[in-house]
């Protein structure tokens, strides 16, 4: 027998991401740079609330929305990190991981036939989110001469005005690039102007090292036309416990709750505790990170300098996007690469349009390990060009 499966499921290709993993499996002496997961363990104290938590029998559902403590808690740090004020009782929500406060909101704001511009390269998630819900897909690329930041030109020559909703992800994954007070400042005008909502992926808001993050929600007239997204997978290592949380206007977390009671009822009532720990006790453990992420940073990027590769200084998250030689596509460079010397890389086309000739390189992955991959993909350059 064959399933009938639906035309959603089958025009989404599997992701790109996997396949390399794949190879990178067949072979034990492997160093990957692949992977978009911190290397630190949870700080203690979350993981010492969780497994109180689970000692006090405490593996109930909680309220749909998350603990009325967590999301107390989560106002207040937002408020204090972001200058991001929510009312807990209806503009938070508490997800299974980010990743399910960015499916809610797909299918909670996309209908046939709407268009969803993605400023792009980026995260892979979105792009089938987006198919899932239904929608379509307007990439929207940037430049490295830009920075990989989005530009009103961008959007311009996108047509991305005719846009439902527009999707920003900074700091960025695949690229590190942040945008500004004074880079968002032109893109809110164009929301307005154009009459787009935001989606705005913030998960890496702790993840800068030039400054601290600006939420586009803190602009003038954003906050009631923007969802923010944001998680503890990235600055508290905890991806494994799956935890997220969306901001927004009172009316569009209740359209996503309301999908979120059907398919979810509740975000895992372990990680909650662990989560509201991880905001009352972990700050330090937290900046302790932020600084290894960011010494790694500049070794990473001062090594491939050396090894004369282009490469945009990335100022958030825990990648750098270097260029690959000329003669070169990323995907032959990533192949080759991970075959001849066992180091295991994304090329960039994976992240969309704008990623072309690049690499995503992940240095969530100890110093000692990047010396050696670095060391190996500089043999790897001098053997082959
Ligand atoms: N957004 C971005 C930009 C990410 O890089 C990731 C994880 N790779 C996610 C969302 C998903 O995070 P979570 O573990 O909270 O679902």
């Amino acid at each position: 027998m064959t399933f009938e499966l639906s035309e959603r499921v089958q025009t989404v290709p599997p992701s790109g991401i996997r396949r390399f993993f794949e190879i990178a499996e067949e072979r034990d002496d492997v160093i990957s740079l692949g992977v978009g997961e911190p290397d630190f363990s949870t700080p203690w104290a979350a993981r010492d609330a969780a497994i109180a938590s689970l000692e006090r029998g405490r593996t109930s559902y909680t309220a749909n929305r998350g603990t009325r403590e967590l999301r107390e808690a989560i106002d207040e740090y937002v408020a204090d990190r972001f200058d991001l004020e929510y009312d807990p009782a209806e503009e938070i929500l508490v997800t299974a991981g980010a990743s399910e406060a960015v499916d809610l909101a797909f299918r909670a704001f996309v209908d046939p036939g709407d268009t969803v511009a993605v400023a792009q390269p980026s995260y892979i998630s979105y792009e089938p989110g987006v198919i899932f819900a239904g929608g379509e897909v307007l990439s929207v690329p940037t430049k490295e001469t830009d920075d990989f930041r989005l530009t009103v030109d961008a959007l311009e020559a996108a047509g991305a005005d005719e846009a439902d909703v527009l999707v920003l992800c900074y700091p960025n994954n695949p690229t590190g690039a942040i945008m500004r007070e004074s880079d968002l400042e032109p893109i809110a005008e164009f929301v307005r102007e154009h009459d787009l909502t935001v989606f705005s992926d913030e998960i890496y808001a702790e993840l800068t090292y030039d400054g601290d993050h600006t939420s586009i929600a803190t602009l003038p007239g954003m906050r009631e036309r923007t969802i923010v997204f944001n998680g503890f997978s990235k600055a508290h290592a905890m991806t494994g416990l799956r935890l997220g949380y969306a901001l927004g206007p009172s009316e569009a977390i209740g359209a996503m709750n309301k999908i979120h009671q059907y398919t979810m009822l509740s975000a895992p009532t372990t990680a909650q505790h662990a989560a509201l720990e991880a905001l009352e006790s972990c700050e330090n453990d937290v900046r302790d990170m932020v600084d290894q992420y960011d010494r790694r940073r500049r070794f990473v990027l001062s090594r491939f300098r050396e090894i004369g590769m282009d490469v945009f200084e990335a100022k958030g998250a825990f990648y750098c996007f270097p260029e690959v030689p000329e003669g070169w596509t990323a995907e032959e460079f990533a192949e080759g690469v991970l075959r001849e010397e066992g180091v295991a890389v994304v090329p960039g086309d994976v992240f969309g349009p704008g990623g072309e000739g690049h690499l995503r390189i992940s240095y969530a992955t100890g110093l000692e390990d990047l010396r050696k991959a670095l060391a190996r993909i500089e043999s790897f350059v001098e053997n082959n060009t």
